[in-house]
């Protein structure tokens, strides 16, 4: 920086790209240039933050940006040049937005900041026991965001005229409430009220609403992405209660805790602890400990799913009710959550004793995230609030992919967009079965189009005709080309691009162990070693077919799947004697015959396959993933039998591992045992032709993606078993069907940019 303008009048221009609009990153920079004698200007741009700066040690300056960067904010890069002011400047000054393109870009909602939740404990005067409180440091973004460019008269806070000490805040660089859109006091912003058959109680709210608990009753709570239902976590009666009157008798509940109520009834990890108090504020899956809770909580499953309270009106509840929540999405059955007062009201009625209500209107409805630490790191189950509408960079060789909408799954659905070098994973969807979520997806596809102004040049979806996402897919081929990716070599392209793998990086081994999905065969896939790039993958091994007894409900009853297996195995005997409740003749005659009985190599067909063989979930599962999931609980408790494989026969056949079960079953060998040698078994089995691609010099890394590998054990065991070997796993993009999306928009730009 000694070039041609030289020490004398050092000044430079700096851009910064990231996550820096919406973050206080304008006034971070104001204060950090002030406090170093600076004197220059910072605006937002089309391309993030620019900066125009001059005085001493600007080296200095520049790795303060990145180092003592806003909580929010992601820095991506700082590009310095030097610059040369026409009038030197006489001080630092926040200059207004430049005029082209200027747009403010959005930032996902942010969980409440440790300084937020002092103002509402007391140190904010206007502010205390207020349940709208925020700064630009935390609150709601996406949630309350109509349109862009992200400012208050396009939120939700519109209706909401900022009294003058809040406007003298947003004003104010020095202040912590500087251009906070949602700013809000409880003289001027949204306020909370409790409600019983449509009437307001007098009263306050949050002491109202904690009685209610106390005494058992079951509360719809207006959040932040959508209304929940609450109960006392502690109390078995009304955890009964919400499941009957839900009509949900196994998948586990949400809970909400601080950090001393989850160290009581948990063990968090230092992992587990950090992923907590992410901004993003996600439900994340702990082992139980210390204090007992419920078994009904979240019955046969060795986690439970904690999130800390992540608004100011959560913080307020959880004071004074002082003990675990459950915090359920407030919806019917497979439907999307509800966002609106008077659908809450509605709907909910049969379910709930009392409404906490606010009159700050929920725009975009937004589950919870769902996460879990692995000894990889993170990984997310669910992709929702707080981490939505956050983007990817898109590896090497897609910066020119066009502008492409990809379409997702059916039963976990979410789409995706590419639009200049990045990729935007959409919030979980879900079952587009449901005709709610279906009217919610086709919205979400043109919601997301306008807010991000994307132009599809290029549209991608699933090989299956049937699944919803792929029929909506069609309907637009008029409008741009449309590819078609085979279900597991786009769980393979999400798996490697969300890796930053080039387009050019060559050939990947994808161990994908999954539910189902369509092959190019015309046979149902599921459990395949696959060699390929974005452009194109080769199945070079999978699990020997077995027939999906009775379709659909070969998904739902895992006896189905163990029958078949073990019929294969050579075990029918076994299987009359342990399943003889079971219409086992009708099921044979279907499998030979062919009817209603397609063929699959589905992993996680074997997992209900072999849970029913161990007693778990045999005649039916309540939820999808219910069996497999009992199962992984089981193998954590036996952690030396993880090192103990049950054998798979040549070409991947588990027959010799169902036979080696069977002697170990006449043994009355523990289950802990078995489902763990039958994890380490299928970790072995797939592991070992993977390890083989990659010595042989045919891949370059190996991908481990799919459904099945949601499942912390299986994927530890598989980069155990892969260990010295490029191995890509999932961070940010959900290994299962919330995926997919990605792995097609991929596949459709790589085949494009050839
Ligand atoms: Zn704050
Ligand atoms: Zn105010
Ligand atoms: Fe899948």
């Amino acid at each position: 920086m000694h070039g041609l303008y030289g020490a004398l009048s050092a000044a430079r221009r700096i851009r910064v790209r990231g996550q820096v609009q919406g973050v206080g990153f304008r006034p971070f920079i104001w204060q950090l240039a002030k406090a170093r004698g600076l004197r220059g200007d910072v605006c937002n741009d089309a391309e993030g933050v620019l900066i125009h700066v001059t005085g001493a040690d600007l080296d200095g300056f520049e790795a303060a940006i990145v180092t003592e960067a806003p909580s929010l904010a992601r820095v991506d890069a700082v590009e310095s040049a030097a610059f040369r002011f026409d009038s030197s400047p006489d001080r630092f000054e926040i200059a207004g937005s430049g005029a082209r393109g200027a747009e403010t870009r959005v930032t996902p909602d942010a969980a409440t900041c440790a300084d937020c939740v002092a103002d509402i404990s007391g140190a904010d005067p206007r502010r205390a026991g207020y349940a709208f409180t925020n700064c630009t440091h935390c609150g709601p973004r996406f949630t309350i965001l109509r349109h862009l460019p992200y400012d208050r008269a396009q939120t939700s806070m519109a209706e909401f005229e900022m009294c003058e000490d809040c406007a003298a805040e947003y004003a104010d660089p020095a202040d912590r409430r500087f251009h906070a859109q949602p700013v809000a006091c409880a003289n001027c912003g949204p306020r909370l009220w409790f409600e019983v058959d449509g009437a307001e109680v007098s009263g306050d709210p949050i002491r109202l609403a904690a009685e209610h608990l106390d005494a058992g009753q079951i509360l719809a709570i207006k959040g932040l992405g959508g209304f929940h239902l609450a109960c006392d976590a502690t109390d078995p009666e009304a955890v009964a209660l919400l499941r009957t009157r839900k009509r949900r008798p196994g998948k586990p509940f949400a809970l909400m805790g601080t950090l001393p109520h989850i160290s009581a009834y948990g063990t968090p990890t230092d992992a587990e602890l950090s992923l907590l108090s992410d901004p993003a504020a996600p439900i994340v899956l702990i082992a139980p400990g210390g204090n007992n809770l419920p078994d009904a909580l979240a019955p046969g499953q060795a986690r439970l799913g904690w999130m800390l309270p992540y608004t100011p009106l959560h913080h307020l509840l959880l004071a004074v009710v002082d003990r675990p929540l459950v915090m359920t999405s407030g919806n019917l059955s497979g439907e999307p959550q509800m966002i609106d007062n008077g659908e809450a009201r509605d709907k909910l009625s049969g379910i709930v004793d009392a409404w906490l209500m606010h009159d700050r209107d929920i725009v975009r409805r937004l589950d919870d995230s769902v996460e879990r630490a692995t000894g990889l790191g993170p990984m997310v189950l669910r992709r929702a609030r707080g981490r939505v509408p956050g983007t990817l960079p898109l590896p090497a060789g897609f910066e020119d992919a066009p502008q492409t909408t990809a379409y997702g799954a059916h039963l976990k659905s979410a789409i995706c967009l590419l639009k200049n070098g990045q990729a935007l994973l959409s919030h979980h969807l879900g079952d587009l079965d449901d005709a709610l979520t279906w009217d919610e997806f086709r919205r979400a596809d043109a919601d997301y189009a306008e807010l991000f102004d994307h132009d599809p040049e290029l549209f991608a979806c699933d090989l299956h005709p049937g699944y919803r996402s792929s029929q909506h897919a069609a309907a637009r081929a008029g409008e741009a080309p449309l590819v078609e990716a085979q279900h597991h070599h786009a769980h393979l392209a999400a798996c490697m691009g969300e890796n930053g793998w080039g387009l050019e990086d060559g050939p990947v081994a994808g161990i994908i162990l999954d539910g189902l999905g369509l092959g190019s065969d015309g046979t149902i896939w599921g459990g395949e070693l696959l060699l390929g790039d974005y452009r194109r993958a080769e199945r070079t091994a999978h699990l020997p077919v077995a027939p999906l007894i009775g379709g659909d409900a070969a998904q739902r009853e895992p006896w189905r799947n163990l029958l078949v297996r073990l019929d294969q195995a050579g075990l029918s005997t076994m299987a009359d004697a342990r399943l003889a409740d079971h219409p086992l003749e009708l099921a044979r005659q279907a499998a030979t015959a062919g009817v209603n009985a397609p063929l699959s190599s589905s992993a996680g067909r074997l997992f209900d396959a072999f849970a029913a063989a161990l007693g778990l979930c045999v005649a039916g599962q309540s939820y999808e993933g219910e069996a497999a999931m009992q199962l992984e609980a089981l193998a954590l408790a036996a952690p030396d039998a993880l090192s103990d494989p049950y054998p798979f026969g040549p070409g991947l056949d588990p027959a010799q591992l169902f036979q080696a079960w069977a002697l170990d079953a006449a043994a009355g060998i523990p289950a802990e045992v078995m489902a763990a040698r039958f994890h380490a078994g299928l970790a072995a089995a797939f592991c070992a032709p993977a390890r083989t691609l990659v010595e042989s010099g045919e891949a370059r890394a190996v991908a481990l993606s799919g459904g099945c590998f949601q499942n912390a054990t299986l994927l530890e065991l598989c980069c155990r078993e892969l260990d010295g070997l490029p191995v890509l796993i999932h961070s940010v993009a959900p290994a299962n069907d919330g995926g997919l999306a990605l792995g097609q928009a991929l596949i459709a730009a790589a085949i494009h940019l050839r």
